[in-house]
């Protein structure tokens, strides 16, 4: 009875859990986890102290509406709460967009390598998956315009992009989005959105009602240390909003992960905080990297492509054994790169010692 095309997925490769390494090589030491693109700091004290006041009521249903949560980040925004719709992580509403806009055999674009979920949703969907090359590791937007048809119902657009960390500019954007047609929507996954520091970036919100429409991205997984809790949230057209929150589950946002997301938005030192921690840990890779006598790339985000030069595998194997966990791209087509999520200093610091090492013995 199983579609057929279903059988053909491959399941999603996630990031090695620490205790799994441990187990797999037998180390005892700490062991430093740079692979998820998860924020070092952990969450704010606030949300931990809002989920502490929410566990007795564990036993009623979330707010199906999350009035407050949506209240609050239309406010933050400048929209209107009916132009929020939350998720199980933004995960979701990328499901959700497929499911709302996407018949079998429809079309979506994407860039190679990008996001692996806009993909595994849509194979999901059974819609066909149109991949354009990066261009200098940067989306490029001439080619996805050129891949449009009248069968395309979604372009995604992560931003900044994963894993180069690169983003757009408003007038690159801009000229871009006039030329589509209006057929399709253009979703702009701004996961790491809080880390952009290039005042050039587009600001998508302010094509959420242009023709075709944009949406935009936004999880509490990144920025606000959430990820464990699975929330995240897209800003979009009414119209599309309103047909997103009727056909999810009345009750995917659950109730800790509504009271955590609404007590770290209200936690107004947090954010900039965070922000802080990850631009001088940027700061910092890039150079000792470069120092190193490797080729980071500068990101926007809270991770960085470094281009070792030399196959990339042997070297992120050799830094598992020293107990530092970061991504290999062979599988996004960056044979001789590693992704290192940017930590603590003192785990940017390891991470830079353990590299020397590994690199002078090989
Ligand atoms: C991490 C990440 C997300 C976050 O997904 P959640 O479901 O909100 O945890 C979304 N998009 C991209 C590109 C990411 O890297």
């Amino acid at each position: 009875m199983i579609k057929p095309y279903l059988k053909e997925l491959k399941p999603y490769p996630p990031g090695k859990p620490i205790e799994e390494l441990r187990r797999e090589l037998g180390i005892e030491g700490p062991i430093i986890k740079l692979a998820s693109n998860e924020n070092p700091l952990g969450p704010s004290p606030k949300a931990l102290e809002a989920i502490s006041g929410a566990l007795t009521n564990l036993h009623r249903y979330p707010d199906a509406s999350a009035f407050e949560l949506r209240r609050a980040l239309a406010e933050r925004y400048g929209v209107e709460p009916e132009e929020v719709v939350l998720g199980n992580g933004s995960n979701e509403v990328i499901d959700l967009l497929v499911k709302a806009c996407v018949r079998e055999g429809e079309e979506i674009i994407m860039s190679e390598p990008s996001f692996l979920m806009y993909e595994k949703f849509a194979e999901a969907a059974g819609a066909r998956v149109v991949k354009v090359p990066l261009r200098e590791r940067r989306h490029d937007l001439a080619s996805m315009a050129e891949a449009v048809n009248e069968k395309t119902r979604l372009i995604f657009l992560d931003h900044p992009h994963n894993p180069t960390g690169s983003v757009l500019s408003q007038e690159e954007f801009s000229a871009w989005h006039r030329g589509l047609p209006d057929h399709l929507v253009v979703v702009v996954d701004e996961a790491y959105g809080e880390f952009i520091r290039d005042e050039g970036a587009v600001k998508a919100l302010s094509f959420k009602e242009a023709t075709p429409p944009v949406v935009l991205l936004r999880t509490f997984s990144k920025a606000y240390g959430l990820a464990g809790l699975r929330i995240g949230y897209g800003i979009m057209s009414r119209l599309l909003a309103d047909v997103l929150n009727t056909i999810r589950q009345p009750f995917n946002v659950n109730v800790l992960a509504q009271v955590a997301a609404l007590a770290s938005l209200k936690d107004e030192g947090y954010l900039p905080r965070v922000q802080e921690i990850i631009w001088q840990g940027h700061d910092f890779l890039l150079s000792a990297l470069r120092d190193l006598g490797l080729k980071p790339f500068p990101s926007q985000a809270n991770f960085l492509l470094v281009d070792l030069g030399r196959p990339a595998r042997p070297i992120y194997e050799a830094l598992l054994r020293r107990g530092i966990i970061v991504r290999s791209m062979e599988a996004y087509g960056f044979p001789t790169c590693l992704r290192i999520t940017i930590g603590l200093p003192e785990e940017n610091r390891a991470l830079i010692e353990k590299l020397r090492e590994v690199l002078d013995a090989s």
